[in-house]
């Protein structure tokens, strides 16, 4: 087996405390890992609290991996020593049902294996994330990194980058299309960056004015300020998408006026909470609401690959693993810019 070490949460209402354990020796088509960073994804946090329920104890969160290969299985093909790789939300899939046959492995019929929070395919071992120094995972599963992106700035790409890339691509974001991102934070600021270098107008929808500035700089052109009066009857009509990333429980009912005819709201941020709507605002302009989670492996290299040629990178403050605690209770508060992302390096001995 292979030592590691990292932060877990061993319970939902304690602090994350530094944690030791084991991580399975390569097996064929097995790449060991070192764990340069890891983002802080406000999943994390969900799953460590016990949001969702069902959380399995202790838990190394962390599933927005970037690090540098140390060894690999006899058969791996794909990754050599030394080559720059991530690892995103999920690590492994039946790969034989019609959904992991299409390339849509985060949406496998029988379950992908969550990176953390998750059982190995025998059912039995729970998996472990990526606040930690190293990772062992199938090849299959393992992205590759372009060299022009930095490992601290293409961590957060592997889940915030491509949970709003995917539905940009399926609802074909681009030229002549008017895009909403509602929730500027850790996927939404990802979400105005691609979808205007898709090509696409895009309007950030946020819940204060503190980030309008920002929200121009990263590529909007234009910001609402959905606590001022009035804004809902001033913009009815307007979007041709709207995608949702609050990570709390907000007022539907209202968003669905801003989309047009035939127009499409995708719900991504998942709050302890259901959200409730009535049926008025979706029959009258034959609105949709649907959902999307993460991108197939192949999406996410792509997303990586087009994230490197557009030169597309999350804002970022870097931390040691000893203020990860600090640092859940700030995205909590909505008080992160963008994304926060651990050191491992600064992990104790
Ligand atoms: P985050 O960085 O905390 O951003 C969430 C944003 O929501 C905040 O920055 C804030 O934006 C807005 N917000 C927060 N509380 C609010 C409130 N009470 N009222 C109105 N707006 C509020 O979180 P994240 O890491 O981007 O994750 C967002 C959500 O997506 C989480 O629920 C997470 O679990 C989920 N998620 C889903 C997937 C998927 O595959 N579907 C993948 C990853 C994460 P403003 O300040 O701009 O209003
Ligand atoms: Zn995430």
């Amino acid at each position: 087996m292979i030592s590691a070490k990292g932060y877990a949460a061993k319970s939902p209402t304690t602090p994350l405390v530094p944690f030791s354990f084991e991580r399975r020796d390569p097996r064929d088509h097995d790449v060991v890992i070192d764990i340069k960073f890891s983002g802080i994804c406000h999943s994390d946090i969900h799953q460590a609290r016990d949001e969702w329920g069902g959380s399995i104890f202790p838990m190394v969160p962390g599933h927005e991996i970037a690090g540098v290969v140390r060894a690999v299985g006899p058969k791996v093909t794909k990754y050599k020593v030394g080559d720059h790789v991530g690892i995103g939300c999920f690590v492994d899939s039946c790969r034989t049902c019609d959904h992991c046959e299409r390339d849509l492995d985060q949406y496998c019929l029988e379950g992908s294996t969550l990176t953390y929070n998750g059982y190995e395919r025998d059912g039995k071992t729970p998996t472990q994330g990526g606040y930690s120094n190293v990772i062992v995972a199938d090849e299959n599963y393992v992205l590759r990194i372009p060299n022009s992106l930095p490992l601290d700035k293409a961590a957060p790409l592997l889940c915030a980058g491509i949970t709003l890339y995917s539905p940009l691509m399926h609802w074909k974001a681009g030229p002549g299309k008017k895009v909403a991102i509602l929730g500027l934070g850790g996927l939404g600021h990802m979400g105005v960056k691609i979808a205007a270098a898709l090509g696409a107008e895009v309007t950030v929808l946020s819940h204060s004015e503190k980030k309008r500035e920002d929200a121009k700089r990263m590529g909007a052109t234009h910001f609402i300020n959905t606590s001022e009066k009035g804004v809902f009857e001033k913009y009815k009509n307007t979007f041709d998408l709207i995608i949702n990333t609050v990570s709390a429980e907000i007022d539907m009912g209202s968003y669905f006026g801003l989309l047009k005819l035939d127009a499409t709201l995708v719900v991504v941020g998942v709050p302890d909470k259901p959200l409730s709507i009535h049926p008025f605002p979706l029959i009258i302009m034959r609105r949709s609401y649907s959902g999307s989670v993460i991108g197939s492996i192949k999406e996410t290299q792509e997303m990586l690959d087009f994230c490197a040629k557009h030169d597309i990178t999350p804002e970022i403050e870097t931390i040691d693993p000893k203020q990860i605690n600090d640092a859940y209770e700030r995205v909590y508060k909505s008080d992160v810019r963008y994304r926060f992302v651990i050191d491992m390096a600064k992990l104790e001995a």
